[in-house]
């Protein structure tokens, strides 16, 4: 494992919570899924669904200022790599590349490779 690997520094992804993805590889590799939230500092992103880990706990054991008041075990997803997922393209339905289109209206948005279509987000964006 080559561990000192330079990762370019981004402020933002591609990908925003809601985002329909599919994983291409890992463990999970072809489990499709929403993007619950991203970490661009660490270029990773959680899908809902996806890469479940489970927790083991102890009765008592505190865990991030959370008290656990019963022992068990807790599933919770796993942030994964960024570039181990692709969005599902809403349009043609294809995992798919996105490249960076400059819209009539001057701003940019986020394209299938595939079919070409814009991809809009259903959430709001701030600029409306
Ligand atoms: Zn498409």
């Amino acid at each position: 494992m080559l561990r000192n690997k330079p990762q370019p520094t981004r402020r933002w992804l591609d990908l925003a919570p809601g985002d329909p993805v599919i994983v291409i590889a890992g463990k999970d590799k072809g489990k499709q899924g929403e993007v619950l939230r991203t970490i661009p500092e660490k270029h990773k992103i959680v899908v809902k669904g996806v890469n479940i880990l489970k927790r083991h706990t102890k009765a008592g054991q505190s865990r991030g200022g959370v008290s656990v008041a019963q022992g068990g075990v807790i599933d919770f997803e796993a942030p994964l790599d960024y570039s181990n997922v692709m969005l599902v393209c809403p349009s043609c339905g294809k995992p798919t590349r996105t490249q960076h289109t400059v819209i009539e209206s001057g701003a940019r948005v986020l394209s299938c490779r595939n079919c070409g279509e814009p991809y809009e987000r259903v959430r709001k964006t701030e600029a409306q």
